[in-house]
């Protein structure tokens, strides 16, 4: 029997009050609380005129809307509709995947198979893409790293054999398997990370378009794709030109620091493919932004903010 993972004694999982795995009773109130904190709404019209009718299994409540005359329950259009596992291993493995563990461990834990949790996995970061959409302003540190990631996994016939040996010089590009990952960072606060399948200018401006406030301070290094940010105050460090690492408030230590933590975040995976990377990003940068949560709270955050 594995033992409960949380490892904060003092505080309580609001879905299983600290024991290894919540009841399913339990996950459905949880799940009712946070969904229609502002009250019960009709999911296809946004009616408020809804009547309670009857229950959904054994733990969820159905609903008719008076406006509409439609039915619908507690988890219709959420991603836990139709699940195949169980509310309670659908939120266990949430939990861990936030936790960091692998999926072959979750797989093992819940004694479900690897293409179970990868489906949870798949369904959290999908969510996560659509409604975790940040908007950085003030201090934004903008970096780029390269990650090792091929082809893991993948069964194909035509698959090269992974070269070992040497390893790749100059910068990686997605074709050589290195993908680069830019990191968007404002200082206190939130980061994004997006997986460059081409490196480019355009690139860049594009995802500060995206997510960072337009009169924000940008800071980077010296490398040309960043140069000219028009919108943005804008200060370069001459790391490549004249090897400067910071020049008063000018650094990108911050965006340096997001990188280790994601590098560790993803050494527990045990390699990636680098079609699915930015899935592993997604819940990265979920755990990142919500760090100053205790691990319940994120919990709650992440079941709040993707149904
Ligand atoms: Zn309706």
């Amino acid at each position: 029997m594995v033992q409960s993972t949380s490892g904060d004694k003092g505080l309580k999982c609001k879905f299983c009050a600290g024991d290894f795995m919540p009841t399913e009773e339990r996950c459905a109130e949880v799940l009712r609380e946070l969904r229609w904190k502002d009250g019960v709404r009709c999911p296809r019209c946004h009616s408020k005129k809804v009547v309670k009718y009857g229950k959904w299994g054994q733990y969820c409540q159905r609903y008719r809307c008076d406006d509409c005359r439609c039915y619908f329950n507690d988890l219709t259009g959420t991603i836990f509709e139709g699940s195949k596992i169980d509310l309670r291993e659908f939120i266990y493995a949430a939990k861990r995947l936030l936790e960091k563990e692998s999926m072959n461990q979750i797989s093992k834990e819940l004694g479900r198979t690897y293409e179970a949790i990868t489906r949870v996995r798949n369904l959290l970061s999908d969510a996560l893409a659509k409604k975790l959409v940040s908007k950085l302003r003030g201090e934004v540190e903008i970096d780029e790293t390269y990650l090792s990631a091929g082809q893991k996994g993948t069964k194909c016939a035509e698959r090269a054999p992974r070269k070992r040996g040497l390893k790749l010089r100059g910068r990686g590009t997605y074709d050589k398997d290195k993908p680069p990952i830019v990191a968007l960072v404002e200082r206190d606060g939130g980061v994004v990370l997006k997986v460059a399948e081409e490196l480019s200018r355009e690139f860049i401006l594009e995802l500060l378009d995206e997510h960072v406030a337009k009169g924000s301070t940008a800071y980077t290094d010296d490398f040309p794709m960043y140069n000219e940010l028009k919108g943005y105050e804008h200060h370069k460090l001459n790391r490549y030109s004249k090897k400067e690492y910071a020049r008063g408030n000018v650094h990108i230590n911050t965006a340096e620091g997001v990188f280790s933590l994601l590098k560790s975040w993803l050494r527990m995976l045990r390699g990636v493919r680098k079609d699915r990377l930015w899935r592993s990003l997604k819940l990265f940068e979920f755990r990142f932004n919500f760090r100053s949560l205790d691990p319940f709270d994120r919990l709650s955050a992440l079941t709040g903010l993707i149904l």
